[in-house]
């Protein structure tokens, strides 16, 4: 089996891995339908996060059951199924309140860019599909397993509620599932802070009914502007920069909530100036595995189509590719197809 594997900062190589096998008989092994390079493969790729040893990349999956460990017992061969980037038992204290991240047997799920998966925890895992999915929603079932999930983790830590004003921070991926997440939520205002024409357009496709372009301290004054003075409601903070971040506390009003789905690189938050600002902040990796159901009942029925957030779809042997367009942002998001 070929796969995946980043050697160095800008050193992906496609070749040659084990084939999985079920190591413990809660695991399940999946042949992968489609997967695709998260933002997040960027850190280690350019080199933010080192790179100690040859890694298997590729965290976002969904595909079709070849074989179960003996323990499994709602996960069935055949069975489409979606999971998320941590395997969780969803019987555990956490897992139990929604917070499947932070599984007490959590495990991270990895090196998906390749034609068959591991999944650890496979009954907590993994969500069936209603029936084998035509192909069309191939893309937006993909999206759930993390994209989809955390746009919608971020709109829902920053409590959206029908008629919220929400701004979002990024126009990646995830942010721009942060305003379609916000809309699907009932905003009645969606700001999307965006340089980009592409993802400008794709924004207002979702539902941004505004578009911010500048940065920073601009960036603050034009949501102040757009808001009365006062900030949104519900700011989605979908980048993990210092910057980003002081973007989306400064940007929220008193009251408001902070949804923030970006992994922080050195992010520091100053206490008094968070004590004075009033707002609620909750955020982390997000627990994909809590809205899978739901997220996958909206697709099935059609009411939401992430997956256009892929403009560029490639075969998995081209995925060095895949990684040099999302890393030149020549794509906003490369959907891979072993
Ligand atoms: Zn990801
Ligand atoms: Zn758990």
């Amino acid at each position: 089996m070929r796969g995946a594997v980043l050697y160095a900062p800008r050193d992906v190589r496609f070749e040659e891995r084990d084939v999985p096998t079920i190591i413990k008989s809660t695991d399940a092994i999946i042949r992968i339908s489609a997967t695709c390079v998260c933002g997040s493969d960027l850190w280690p790729y350019r080199g933010a996060n080192p790179v100690t040893e040859p890694t298997p990349m590729g965290h976002e999956y969904c595909g079709t059951v070849e074989e179960v460990g003996s323990e499994v017992v709602s996960i069935q061969p055949g069975q489409f199924v979606i999971g998320s980037f941590f395997a969780s038992d969803n019987t555990c204290p956490n897992c139990r309140v929604g917070y499947q991240t932070s599984c007490q047997h959590s495990e991270f799920v990895g090196g998906a860019q390749a034609s068959l998966l591991r999944v650890p925890l496979a009954d907590g895992t993994l969500v069936p599909t209603p029936g084998v999915p035509p192909e069309d929603l191939i893309p937006s079932l993909l999206s759930l397993s993390d994209v989809m999930g955390t746009g919608w983790f971020a709109a829902n830590a920053a409590n959206v509620q029908p008629g919220s004003t929400v701004a979002v921070v990024g126009d990646g991926a995830v942010g721009l599932l942060g305003v379609l997440s916000a809309k699907q939520m009932g905003a009645e205002r969606i700001i999307a802070m965006s340089r980009h024409q592409s993802r400008q357009r794709l924004a207002c496709e979702f539902g941004a009914t505004d578009i911010v372009t500048e940065r920073g301290d601009d960036g603050v004054v034009r949501i102040k502007e757009l808001t009365n003075g006062v900030g949104a409601d519900a700011v989605l903070e979908c980048v993990g920069t210092q910057q980003s971040m002081m973007q989306a506390i400064r940007s929220t009003r008193p009251g408001g909530s902070v949804g923030y789905v970006g992994v922080p690189h050195g992010v520091e938050l100053d206490g008094e100036q968070l004590f004075y600002s009033h707002i609620h902040l909750h955020g982390g990796p997000a627990p994909v595995r809590r809205f899978l159901p739901e997220l996958i009942d909206l697709v099935w029925k059609g009411k939401i189509n992430p997956g256009k957030v892929f403009d560029l779809t490639l075969p998995l042997d081209q995925v060095g590719e895949a990684y040099r367009a999302m890393d030149e942002r020549r794509a906003i998001k490369v959907l891979l197809r072993p």
